[in-house]
C-alpha cells in the first residue's frame, strides 16, 4: 500500500509544497516544532534512510540543502536543524526545522500555525528557492 508520503506526492492528500524536482519532494509538516518545519522525501518509497541507494541519498542532501537555504531566507530562526527519525512514517523524510532554542529539536516541543500561516509560510519559503 503506497505510504501517506506517496499519496501526497501524487496530489491524493492535500499538503502546503514547498519544492518538488523529478526524484525529491518537499512540504509543510502538519504538526511542526517551529513554524516552517519542512520535511524533504524523495519519490521513491523506501522505509529507512540508510536503505537508500547512494545516488538517492546524495540527491536528497543536496535536495534538503536547496531547501533548507531558502527556509533560512525566509524565517526568522537561528539556524535550520536536520533531524531524521522516521518511527512514524515508514517513508524517508528528511526534517529542516528552523530553531532559535533547543526546544524546537526536541519533538516534545510543538506550534499549530493556522491554515492560513500555513500558506503564507509556505509561500515565503517557495519564494526563495533557487
Ligand atoms: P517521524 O516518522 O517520527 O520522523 O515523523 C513523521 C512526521 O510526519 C511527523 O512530524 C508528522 O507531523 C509528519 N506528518 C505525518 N503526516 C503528515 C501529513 N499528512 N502532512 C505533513 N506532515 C505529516
Amino acid at each position: 500500500m503506497a505510504s501517506i508520503f506517496t499519496k501526497i506526492i501524487n496530489g491524493e492528500i492535500p499538503c502546503y509544497k514547498i519544492a518538488e524536482d523529478d526524484k525529491f519532494f518537499a512540504f509543510l509538516d502538519i504538526n511542526p516544532n517551529a513554524k516552517g518545519h519542512t520535511l524533504c522525501i524523495p519519490k521513491i518509497e523506501v522505509d529507512k534512510i540508510m536503505d537508500l541507494d547512494e545516488e538517492t541519498y546524495m540527491g536528497l542532501m543536496a535536495f534538503t540543502r536547496k531547501v533548507g537555504k531558502a527556509i533560512e531566507a525566509s524565517i526568522d530562526c537561528n539556524r535550520v536543524g536536520i533531524t531524521v527519525i522516521g518511527l512514524e512514517v515508514p517513508h524517508v523524510h528528511v526534517h529542516l526545522i528552523p530553531l532559535n532554542a533547543m526546544k524546537e529539536a526536541t519533538f516534545q516541543h510543538k506550534v499549530s500555525p493556522t491554515k492560513e500561516e500555513f500558506e503564507t509560510i509556505s509561500a515565503k519559503i517557495r519564494s526563495k528557492i533557487q
